[in-house]
């Protein structure tokens, strides 16, 4: 259930009604809105009475929260979460800009990476991806670079700005992936991996979660679900594609969930059309497509020799092609009033 606290209610009648939540055996989960305070009581409430909270001082209404997820859920926070990537070049998803997100699959050597990195920068990006740690479908590919690959992530940071997001596999890789990069990034495989988004939940950077290959949208919403119930609130949804029997592209794309978080949830989503199609000449088209259903940041795979990529050559485009599209995605963002 959530408590809706009246406008104006002071902190000591929102810690009493904080307290009476945990005296039911539940947890409190405060959210200060720009209006009003909502206290969420976490745990199962079924067989809890209400009507104690209901009278305490400051409280205006107490109600059942629907949803199965509750912290990721509208009904708890109406406004929408804007959560920063960090770097210096004020990247944020959730707010009015748009962010994006470049950069090759896999980092692959500092030569590689660094000069993708400026290059992603000129383009309009804010934020640099690359993986270190590889999620690969056989043990004889290119399985990442490691911690030498999230060294370069981090000089390349240095030099530019960008924020770094990149993936952690295991729940023993998050000290070490949170020692160098920005954006700790959930991997589609690890959706619902509840230890590891245990562990992220329990450090403060934010969160780049990815929807399982075959996850519903309530079940990705339950992953992001506990993460924030651990106490971090900063997750930012991605799409990526389902697999569906379709074969002319890699992953089915499902645009209509932009639009349908919107409507559940108070959680930014960004769109990976590079997973999502699996073929370069299919990325430009997705973003603008993305951009226009209201999607609150790309993440996109670019590589300066596609051809001879590691990982994922076939579905990256060119930072010159990333610039191009640039151009069409900030006509297009503004005719949605949002801003790239
Ligand atoms: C990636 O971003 O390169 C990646 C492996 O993504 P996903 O987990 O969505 O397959
Ligand atoms: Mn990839």
């Amino acid at each position: 259930m959530i408590v809706v606290m009246e406008q104006g209610a002071s902190d000591a009648q929102i810690a009493h009604v904080a307290a009476l939540i945990r005296e039911l055996g539940l947890r409190d989960h405060i959210i200060k809105g720009t209006e009003r305070t909502v206290i969420a009581a976490i745990g199962d409430d079924r067989a809890k009475t209400k009507e104690n909270i209901e009278n305490a001082p400051g409280v205006e209404k107490v109600m059942p929260v629907l949803a199965r997820y509750k912290l990721a859920s509208r009904e708890v926070k109406k406004e929408r979460s804007v959560v920063a990537l960090g770097g210096t070049l004020g990247a944020t998803a959730g707010g009015e800009k748009i962010c994006i997100i470049a950069g090759p699959c896999s980092v692959e050597s500092r030569d590689q990476l660094l000069p993708c990195a400026h290059k992603v920068k000129e383009a309009g990006a804010t934020a640099l991806r690359g993986g270190a740690f590889k999620p690969r479908t056989s043990p004889y590919e290119f399985q990442g670079l490691g911690e030498e690959g999230l060294k370069i992530l981090a000089e390349a940071r240095a030099q530019t700005g960008l924020a770094v997001v990149t993936e952690v596999m295991a729940v023993d890789q998050v000290d070490l992936v949170c020692k160098y990069a920005d954006v700790l990034q959930i991997g589609a495989r690890n959706m619902q991996n509840y230890n590891l988004l245990c562990a992220v939940g329990d450090q403060p950077k934010p969160v780049l979660l990815k929807r399982g290959l075959s996850a519903t949208l309530e079940e990705f919403l339950l992953a992001a679900e506990y993460i924030i119930s651990r106490g971090n609130p900063n997750v930012i949804l991605c799409e990526r594609g389902i697999r569906t029997f379709e074969t002319y592209c890699r992953n089915t794309l499902p645009l209509a969930i932009v639009p349908e978080v919107h409507r559940i949830s108070h959680l930014p989503i960004i769109i990976d059309p590079s997973q999502g199609t699996g073929h370069a000449h299919l990325v430009p088209d997705m973003c603008k497509a993305a951009v226009a259903a209201g999607a609150d940041g790309l993440i996109i795979e670019a590589h300066d020799d596609p051809e001879h990529a590691l990982t994922d050559g076939a579905q990256s485009i060119t930072p010159q092609t990333l610039k191009e599209t640039m151009k069409v995605l900030k006509r297009i963002a503004e005719a949605v009033e949002r801003e790239i």
